[in-house]
């Protein structure tokens, strides 16, 4: 067997839910008021893929969302890349292709990149279409999906996605 580590950033503006996404993922935790960065570099989890040990190491942001405030150490040696917008916010839709550039310009184009639509447990105050999310997603070529950190909605299948796309390469 082998043992595979990945670091995986999480990008995208701040209050879409990256910290709380990743506590959900490896602490099974979900707080309203989460504000605080993880304290540390990164959380861990490990999950096994056909056989193998994946170790994905979940990087924050230390809320530093700021464009080009992401400290090179950030990206440095970045193998996926989870992209964070939200249903409830539509500036940060409308950022996606910019972080897309950002992150493809710091770590290489080849970066198996989801993206991820979070808060869809609020579709009632939702101003993002679902047609709009999905046309950006094909016409950027990346995986596509909607999340809810808070009812742990579909938050598994994004981390095990990208674990397989590293584990094919
Ligand atoms: P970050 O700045 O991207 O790290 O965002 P946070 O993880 O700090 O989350 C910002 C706020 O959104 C917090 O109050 C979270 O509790 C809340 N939040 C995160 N995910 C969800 C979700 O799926 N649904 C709802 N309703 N709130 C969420
Ligand atoms: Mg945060």
């Amino acid at each position: 067997d082998l043992e595979i580590a990945v670091k995986v950033v999480i990008v995208g503006n701040g209050a879409v839910g990256k910290s709380s996404m990743i506590q959900r993922y490896c602490k099974g935790i979900f707080t309203k008021d989460y504000k605080k960065t993880i304290g540390v570099d990164f959380l861990e989890k490990q999950l096994n893929i056909n056989e193998d040990d994946v170790r994905l190491m979940l990087w924050d942001t230390a809320g530093q969302e700021e464009f080009d405030s992401l400290t090179k150490s950030y990206y440095r040696g970045a193998q996926a890349c989870v992209l964070v917008f939200s249903t409830t916010d539509r500036d940060s839709f409308e950022a996606v292709e910019k972080w897309k550039s950002k992150i493809e310009e710091e770590v290489g184009p080849n970066i198996p990149i989801a993206l991820v639509q979070n808060k869809i447990d609020l579709l009632d105050n939702a101003v993002v279409e679902q047609n709009e999310a999905e046309g950006l997603a094909k016409r950027l070529k990346l995986r596509f999906y909607r999340t809810s950190v808070k009812e742990d909605l579909n938050v598994e299948e994004v981390f095990k996605y990208l674990a397989l796309k590293h584990i094919e390469k």
